[in-house]
């Protein structure tokens, strides 16, 4: 890739007179980046990974010193002979006023009754200038299965700053490093694990939004706006709000679902009031629950918009059976006879009548069964074709103490469909 800004250029330039790291760099790695392994037989002889000696050992920890170069040893009862281990790590230098992480590929061999080896090889740098501008310049990528194989015999130039250079480069960071001065102005002192540095970095010398955080040293907020650029933009006002009021939700994730269906539901998303809730699940769960309604019914209102473009197709086949009420002391059961109707029945009993378009069945009648009061009982389905009641639910498709009477009731007067049907 061609250098084309004047940031870019500096870069390719810098590129070219970084020297090798040094070795105490890479011994911390080995020392700190990857475990440290015993192998231990059935009769519980240990040999050291690290420097090849062998020393007897029957107990329960998982850790272990060795008496022989007193590693701190993770013992692996196994059979193997060898073990691999392969990481990446990162260091962090200043040339020509741009920060650069360099990104290695570290790989440890164990071999039962051999010290250690290691090897330690450069695979990319990802360069930061104090504006905040990004670029990479890294080995060539391999083809094939694993996104992170690289070339070794190509050079380190300059190449898009890929998702898998983002993605190697979170890593242990060798901890004695220089930053620039303008990012220890805007509040970073050290690197820490959980977020991306790279990111970080980008977005302190770009942002003050996250500076603020950083110099706070909210690091929940911190991480969390981090990850996910949208919350910053959706729901920076009311944590500043938040912030004010000495308010510090634990989980960042919820709380801004809960900006943003508050923002939904048209609340006031400024008021300390909703942003800095006592209770943020139930306050998250309450709000949830109106957004689900909300947009529930406004489906509804859709649906019922298209049925009532094919109103006339519904009293075509339906017309001639309303009007039928069988009844008997207790119980009136009635024949639904407009759209309108379905949705009320839908929604008061709780179940999909209307949502799965019943009104549009031709070979079904849909009742109401309800008490003398007009409460109602059930929904019944009749079929035409076979004559008789296929299906009777209550709220929440139960079944109630009326349901056998109900089904009898319709069952028993049948015929009055039926000659519905022939007179038409
Ligand atoms: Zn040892």
């Amino acid at each position: 890739m061609k250098a084309r800004t004047s940031f870019e250029k500096s870069v390719v330039a810098a590129n070219e007179r970084l020297t090798d790291i040094a070795q105490k760099q890479i011994d911390w790695a080995v020392n700190k980046c990857v475990s440290h392994v015993a192998f231990r037989n059935a009769h519980d002889k240990c040999v050291c990974g690290d420097c090849g000696h062998s020393f007897i050992y029957d107990g329960k920890a998982k850790n272990i010193r060795c008496p022989h170069c007193e590693k701190l040893l993770t013992i692996n009862d196994t059979k193997k002979r060898n073990i691999e281990y392969k990481t990446y790590f990162g260091t962090l230098e200043i040339i020509d006023v741009i920060q650069v992480l360099r990104v290695h590929l570290l790989e440890v061999k164990y071999r039962k009754g051999h010290e250690l080896k290691s090897f330690a090889g450069e695979v990319c740098r990802l360069w930061v200038s104090n504006k905040g501008q990004l670029a990479a310049t890294s080995l060539r990528r391999c083809l094939g299965w694993y996104v992170d194989s690289f070339n070794w015999q190509s050079k380190i130039e300059l190449r898009q700053l890929s998702d898998v250079l983002m993605h190697i480069s979170d890593c242990y960071i060798y901890p004695h490093y220089r930053l620039l001065p303008e990012l220890r102005r805007n509040g970073l002192k050290s690197i820490s694990m959980d977020v991306h540095p790279i990111s970080l970095m980008k977005a302190l010398l770009t942002d003050p939004r996250i500076e603020t955080l950083q110099k706070r040293s909210d690091h929940n907020a911190l991480k969390h706006f981090l990850q996910n650029g949208s919350d910053l933009k959706h729901c920076w006002d009311s944590y500043k709000i938040a912030m004010r009021r000495g308010y510090l939700p634990d989980d960042m994730m919820m709380w801004c679902d809960l900006i943003k269906l508050l923002d939904k539901c048209g609340r006031d998303i400024r008021n300390p009031k909703y942003v800095c809730p006592t209770d943020l699940k139930a306050e998250h769960d309450h709000w949830l629950n109106k957004v689900r309604k909300a947009e529930q019914k406004k489906r509804d209102e859709i649906q019922l918009k298209k049925a009532k473009e094919d109103e006339a197709n519904f009293y075509a086949t339906k017309s001639r059976y309303f009007g039928i009420v069988i009844a008997d002391k207790d119980i009136e059961i009635s024949v639904l006879d407009s759209i309108e109707a379905y949705k009320n029945e839908g929604e008061h009993m709780k179940h999909c009548v209307f949502r799965a378009s019943y009104y549009t069945k031709p070979e079904s009648i849909i009742l109401s069964a309800h008490d003398r009061e007009g409460n109602r009982i059930e929904t019944v389905e009749f079929s035409i074709v076979e004559g008789r009641v296929i299906q009777s639910r209550g709220v929440c498709n139960s079944n109630t103490e009326y349901h056998d009477r109900i089904v009898n009731l319709v069952n028993t007067n049948a015929y009055r469909f039926l000659q519905a049907k022939a007179t038409a």
